[in-house]
């Protein structure tokens, strides 16, 4: 039977799983945020109405949802939570990179809450920049 090698980790250096812990113990858990069976559900229903990624669909992608992102981070407000307005389809890429790029800037106040959309000028260009193949539109030859 193949036996897997022993990962080697320099000393000092934390575990996958033991940054975790610590990720989850800074910010709580994604239960403690707020992320209950209730919201598994809503967000297991929104996905279904809303099958596709609303940052890919805005490059001319069909990538299916997997997340149901806040447009404006709720940071356990329960309204802005559970407000559907505030809620958008998205895949793992846009939600972890697109998203995460557009709400550093707007936290830093370099852009407004209407351009955390995922389909916003803005996360349009971020996506192109972050995805090659899509840096030029449809329809324009690379040089
Ligand atoms: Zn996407």
């Amino acid at each position: 039977m193949p036996v897997k090698p022993p990962t080697f980790r320099p000393q000092g250096q934390r575990s996958r799983r033991q940054a975790n812990v610590e990720y989850d113990a800074k910010r709580g858990s994604a239960r403690q945020r707020g992320y209950s069976p209730r919201w598994d559900k809503a967000a297991y229903v929104y996905k279904g109405l809303h099958p596709f990624c609303v940052g890919c669909k805005a490059v001319g992608r069909l990538v299916a949802s997997e997340v149901v992102d806040h447009i404006i981070p709720h940071k356990g407000d329960q309204k802005l939570m559970w407000d559907e307005q505030n809620w958008q389809p998205a895949c793992r890429f846009h939600h972890d990179v697109v998203k995460q790029k557009l709400e550093v800037m707007f936290a830093q106040g370099d852009v407004s809450a209407a351009d955390l959309h995922l389909n916003s000028a803005i996360a349009v260009e971020l996506t192109r920049d972050l995805v090659p193949e899509l840096r030029h539109p449809p329809g324009v030859q690379n040089p």
